[in-house]
């Protein structure tokens, strides 16, 4: 990203109910009069983004409190959830998506918005830096913004590993915009592939659909793509019937590997029987515009195979403003923005971190917990017989009532058999070492939340509670039970609550993990896909929308012209 010069930000003018008000850099938000030149001027809150995460923030926010500003590059807020969708038309791009004015003009209090890509965070005199990307515009585009508190929610980007051709190659689906693309770009290989000059292999190639990646995104594509071309393509293309081909490529050795294992033998059993190829063991090492290049992870042999469209759906990394503002505040050795419980950036007071671009760090907890243990273990023994050890579990959910709940999280399972093993420890002994291990090794886990639209929404719902609750709790320092702690921490850190996941897997039929260990498969979970995704619409005119499409797709089915 460009670094900006700042003195081409002394004077930064903000518009307000049709009057400007002009401070210089040297003025920070405390200082700053209020916009409408009455009472105390409002701290200032600058919110980076429009995703799932800022969204929320601001649906929570009592925006009459504060000085709110938002800067996203997207005007408005992507129901990513549902872009696998709109890649086959099953649902149009227009009814995911829900201009962020419209959002806004439903809050409590004034909330500017600038479209405009944020390019440099300067913590030290907290600034951000902005550039809109706007076409024609008039002047450079380039602005600063002064904060009180900064709200960094920019999710992050499409992780190639670095793997050559791939940016040039490959489709993403990350936004809109990509679905869009690879809409068009599959109707467009129907069209190439039906063309009197194309041979019989030339069209077999251009019938190659492959697909990177059998996490939730990629396993979904596939599927989806698999019924449009049973469901619509084969119809309107009959000579293609036979020569099309989905190829789902795996690194690991199971697809939706992150599911309960029923999940994944169930969708791996499905895909073979709709004659979808699952690949797993490869890694793709290679793409150009012809043909993908993968090398089996046990053998090491490469094979070449010729494509028509490629799809890269292999997890996400961090944005290079992001990447740049870690170097800036010592977080240069990490993969994503800390941040600590609260959802405060390590090492900067003032911004918060939430969504895809940050990752809560808990090692003080963990440093507790350990501590306790060893306490327990009075003659350093190494061993706690199964009294003392129960006893020191209750004490460690006492203080931490976090730590049950890592016992009930899929993704932390090792941790929680390990915990069920020693209970039912028949030497009555728990070596203290071994648990350390599993605490250590769920603390690592803990760290990474799943980078998704749950994990994003509810932080952004935290963190607008916290900010509503922030004078009352400066007022009465004491506070009440729900913003007691020590330090100076008002607040009860944030917690995440796993509601379960889906994953649809085409001809109406979807998995699902629910809470308190429910796996759910077949026609019926679709159908509460269906009536899940419907009430968790952003607004009422998206669930009608959304829903409309999946009516028309039921009668009139997908349309082809991919416009
Ligand atoms: P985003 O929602 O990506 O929002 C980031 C925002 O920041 C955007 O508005 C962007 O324009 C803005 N931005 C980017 N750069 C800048 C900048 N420099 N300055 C200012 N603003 C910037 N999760 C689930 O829980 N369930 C699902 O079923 C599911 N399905 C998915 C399907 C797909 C195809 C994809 C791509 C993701 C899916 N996810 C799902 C994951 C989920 O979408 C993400 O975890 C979630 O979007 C993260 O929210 P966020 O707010 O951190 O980031």
């Amino acid at each position: 990203s460009r670094v900006l010069s700042s003195s081409n930000f002394l004077l930064l003018c903000t518009l307000s109910g049709g009057g400007v008000v002009a401070y210089s850099e040297s003025q920070t938000g405390a200082e700053r009069p209020s916009i409408d030149g009455s009472g105390p001027s409002k701290k200032k809150v600058v919110v980076l983004g429009t995703g799932w995460a800022a969204t929320s923030f601001l649906k929570d926010l009592d925006a009459s409190l504060y000085d709110v500003q938002v800067v996203s590059p997207r005007n408005y807020f992507a129901f990513t959830p549902l872009l696998p969708s709109v890649t086959c038309g099953t649902v149009e791009a227009r009814s995911i998506v829900e201009p962020v004015r419209n959002i806004i003009k439903k809050r409590k209090g004034e909330i500017n918005f600038w479209e405009a890509e944020c390019v440099k965070i300067d913590s030290s005199n907290k600034k951000v830096f902005c550039r809109s990307n706007i076409d024609n515009l008039v002047g450079s585009g380039e602005f600063s913004l002064d904060y009180d508190f900064l709200v960094v929610a920019v999710g992050a980007q499409v992780n190639t590993f670095n793997t050559p051709g791939v940016k040039e190659n490959c489709h993403f689906l990350k936004d809109v915009e990509d679905a869009q693309k690879i809409r068009l770009s599959v109707i467009d290989c129907f069209e190439k592939a039906v063309l009197p000059s194309i041979t019989d292999e030339e069209r077999r190639s251009i019938l190659h659909f492959v697909v990177v990646g059998g996490g939730p995104t990629g396993v979904e594509f596939a599927a989806e793509l698999h019924d449009y071309v049973l469901e619509d393509l084969i119809k309107l293309y009959p000579t293609a019937k036979d020569k099309v081909k989905i190829t789902l490529i795996q690194s690991g050795d199971h697809i939706l590997n992150m599911f309960d294992e029923r999940i994944s033998s169930f969708a791996e059993q499905k895909f073979t029987r709709d004659g979808i190829e699952v690949e797993t063991g490869c890694r793709v090492v290679g793409v150009n515009d012809k043909v993908i290049t993968m090398k089996a992870k046990s053998t090491g042999d490469i094979c070449s195979v010729p494509h028509g469209l490629v799809v890269w759906s292999t997890g996400i990394s961090t944005l290079p403003v992001i990447r740049d503002f870690m170097k800036e505040i010592g977080q240069a050795e990490r993969h994503v923005l800390a941040t600590n419980e609260w959802l405060r950036v390590k090492g900067c007071e003032e911004v918060y971190a939430i969504g895809d671009c940050s990752s809560i760090t808990q090692r003080k907890i963990m440093d507790d917990i350990t501590a306790i243990f060893e306490a327990a273990d009075k003659n350093k023994s190494g061993t706690l017989t199964i009294e003392e050890f129960q006893e020191v579990m209750d004490d460690i959910i006492l203080r931490y009532p976090q730590v049950e709940h890592y016992l009930k999280q899929k993704h932390l399972r090792d941790f929680s058999t390990l915990w069920k093993d020693l209970q039912g420890n028949e030497s009555k002994e728990i070596d203290v070492e071994a648990f350390k291990l599993a605490l250590s090794h769920a603390d690592s886990q803990v760290k990474s939340l799943p980078a998704t639209a749950q994990v994003a929404a509810q932080q952004g719902a935290y963190l607008a509670r916290c900010f509503n609750h922030r004078d009352h709790a400066e007022e009465h320092p004491e506070g009440p039970r729900r913003f007691s702690g020590s330090g100076h921490h008002k607040f009860v850190p944030f917690r995440y609550k796993h509601f379960g996941q889906f994953a649809p897997l085409g001809g109406e039929q979807a998995a699902a993990e629910l809470p308190g260990d429910w796996v759910s498969m077949g026609h019926s979970t679709q159908w509460l896909w269906y009536s899940v995704y419907a009430s968790k619409q952003v607004s009422w005119r998206t669930r009608v929308l959304v829903m409309s499409d999946w009516t028309r797709r039921f009668i009139f089915g997908r349309d082809s012209s991919g416009v």
